[in-house]
């Protein structure tokens, strides 16, 4: 049987789709940010019902694929106009339809998605596969329709308006163009799942390798397939995807295979470097790089929470929370071989069930405000405070004008710095082990970024007691530690080399 999930899954990769059929045991633990995001998928599910209030829902949990198929065609034959879950089943295809609504010529397919808007090459599919087994199963499609959350509704902190909360998209036009393609693609899944052997990832088809196909990044089966890719691959340059593509296409797979003269940007060709040598590369800027850091240095690093649905009255859907900072100030230029370095440590931790952006700006502006170089990792801090702006946070305008302060230390890193060991990738993660070996995330209970957001969302929805709460704190405040400690390692492995 291949469910619409089943059909989108295999066309993003079709390895994985068998995987989960042939091998379920290699598949890992799903990500607590991925069950958050199925908890969230079925709350806007349940308020999106209630923007039709005649629905009936077709029980398919209690049924079963047959009889809620059966039921489906009973209520719609008895003259019901809007049905959740309406059920539809032919030919060892099932879909399950969001919402099926009646209209003057026909039935109208809405996809309710927990999302900011109808993204074409994700959501096109997913509802001409439904589209498709409707009318294979001899009705009539009016029309066809994303549903999904306004970024521009305000919650009052009252009930949900539901009229303003989503919106409804009209897609008809685009799922007729694809409709002619989908047997013929659910015909070919179907088949490749019922073989022994998992459809070729690596070879063929250079888009499917699992090495450059962005849909491995958090996959179920990263560990089972990654280990796979030897350790002289080309995906360890960390090259831009276009050139990774038209190696792979030329069969070249090995770094020691790529051609010397092959265009690179310089910092791919630093990489590059770093590995044909098996020692790091150095690049000739280092030094006025790492000179253009006036001191005090605070180094910090920010954790938010984006929450799909508002928590707080005022607030729209998917606002930006900043919670938490972390921030490492070196008061003066460090002399790295003396072992007790002078470096301060602050932090800010909101810990009440309230917005927290006022007071994680204002107490941002009080540390920064002494003057020096403000060290972020990536360009994602900048990005925090030009949203605290844009929603006219009292302060954030404050930090912005001092962006001439900030300094990306991974830009610096990016530039000027490669070593194999960090296999073509500059995170925190990727580097630390390797600057900084003793030092590990391994023993925190909270290790990366969706942790930390999924369990402060938990805390401000009122999920944790207060032991669980004062525990999540201490985890929090922890983890953003050491992520602000890790850039002190990263900005000493630097000046040692510069
Ligand atoms: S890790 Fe990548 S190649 Fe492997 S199943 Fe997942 S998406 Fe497919």
């Amino acid at each position: 049987m291949l469910s619409k999930s089943d059909f989108t899954t295999a066309l993003d990769c079709p390895k994985k789709l068998w995987l989960s059929r042939h091998m379920p045991d290699v598949k890992e633990a799903t990500a607590p940010t991925a069950l958050r995001r199925m908890q969230i998928g079925t709350e806007v599910g349940l308020l999106a019902k209630r923007r039709f209030p005649s629905g009936i829902t077709v029980p398919v949990w209690e049924l079963g694929n047959e009889a809620a198929a059966a039921k489906t065609e009973e209520l719609m034959a008895a003259g019901q106009d809007v049905l959740f879950e309406a059920t539809f089943l032919q030919d060892d295809l099932v879909a399950r339809v969001d919402v099926l609504k009646r209209e003057d010529s026909g039935w109208r397919i809405i996809e309710v998605k927990a999302t900011t808007k109808y993204k074409k090459p994700v959501h096109l599919l997913d509802v001409a596969f439904q589209a498709s087994l409707f009318a294979r199963c001899g009705h009539t499609l009016s029309g066809a329709s994303l549903m999904h959350i306004d970024t521009n509704y305000v919650w009052d902190g009252g009930d949900w308006d539901v009229d303003n909360l989503f919106q409804i998209e009209e897609i008809t036009d685009d799922v007729v163009k694809v409709l002619p393609q989908i047997p013929d693609q659910a015909a070919s899944i179907l088949n490749s799942i019922n073989q022994a052997e998992y459809p070729p990832v690596d070879g063929e088809a250079p888009y499917y390798d699992p090495v450059i196909h962005s849909s491995c990044k958090g996959c179920e089966f990263a560990k089972h397939c990654t280990p796979r890719v030897p350790a002289d691959h080309i995906y360890y340059l960390g090259l831009h995807h276009s050139r990774s593509k038209k190696l792979l296409a030329n069969g070249i797979r090995a770094i020691g295979g790529v051609p010397k003269d092959l265009k690179m940007s310089d910092t791919e060709r630093l990489r590059y470097q770093a590995f044909v040598t098996q020692k790091p590369a150095v690049s000739g800027d280092l030094d006025s790089r790492l000179a253009e850091i006036q001191y005090p240095a605070h180094l910090i690093d920010f954790e938010t929470l984006r929450p799909d649905l508002p928590l707080f009255a005022g607030h729209s859907p998917f606002l930006m929370l900043p919670f938490q900072w972390s921030c490492h100030t070196l008061n003066a230029a460090p002399d790295w071989s003396v072992t007790d370095q002078s470096i301060g440590h602050s932090e800010f931790l909101h810990q009440h069930r309230s917005d927290p952006r006022e007071a994680f700006i204002q107490s941002l502006l009080a540390q920064t405000s002494t003057g020096g170089s403000i060290l972020h990792y990536h360009d994602f801090e900048k990005q925090v405070i030009n949203e605290m702006v844009k929603d006219g946070v009292p302060g954030a305008d404050q930090v912005q004008a001092m962006f001439d302060r900030f300094i990306d230390l991974r830009k610096i890193l990016e530039d000027c710095y490669a070593d194999a060991k960090f296999l073509g990738k500059t995170s925190i993660k990727n580097v630390l082990p390797v600057v900084a070996p003793t030092l590990s995330y391994s023993g925190l209970n909270i290790q990366n970024g969706d942790q930390a957001q999924v369990a402060y969302a938990r805390m401000l929805a009122g999920e944790l007691g207060d032991d669980q709460a004062k525990q999540l704190f201490a985890d929090l405040l922890e983890y953003c530690k050491l992520d602000t400690w890790a850039m002190v390692e990263i900005l000493k492995a630097l000046s040692a080399v510069a």
